[in-house]
């Protein structure tokens, strides 16, 4: 069983680019579980895997008050982005700061599911901002950059 946990800036695993996943194995599996396990435990909407130390190109992320609109993206990738809007960002890893960014209002991604199967993601606002600030996680990139 994997024992993982968050970590925090100025961490240098934050700041390495996150690599493709090839298999979607049992592996794998058991890191998104542990994933949502520490997002949901932190109150958080969105965390990339490499906030737990994997080095992987993963990102969770579930806005709802409830828990249970879970969403898994594997290797994303932007196909289309545009329009523009100001929220105020967090980040579990960088406790206590809060950042009014410019971002994207709408996005258009297309990743693998936990079977490795494909598809395309089309989304806007919370959710939209949400997904770039993992997305830059998996790039290394920060929100207080
Ligand atoms: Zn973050």
């Amino acid at each position: 069983m994997l024992l993982l946990k968050l970590i925090y800036y100025p961490n240098k695993l934050l700041r390495k680019k996150s690599t493709q996943i090839n298999k979607i194995n049992f592996k794998i599996k058991n890191i998104i579980y542990n994933m949502f396990k520490i997002m949901y435990k932190k109150n958080g909407i969105g965390l990339a895997a490499n906030q737990i130390g994997i080095n992987k190109r993963i990102f969770i992320i579930d806005i709802s008050k409830k828990k249970n609109k879970k969403l898994i993206f594997i290797n994303p990738k932007i196909l289309n982005k545009e329009g523009e809007i100001f929220i105020k960002e967090g980040c579990l890893s960088i406790p206590g700061i809060f950042k009014i960014l410019k971002r994207y209002s709408h996005i258009k991604i297309s990743a693998l599911n936990t079977n490795g199967n494909y598809f395309v993601f089309k989304t806007r606002n919370i959710k939209s901002v949400c997904i770039q600030h993992e997305i830059d996680h998996l790039n290394g990139k920060l929100f207080i950059d």
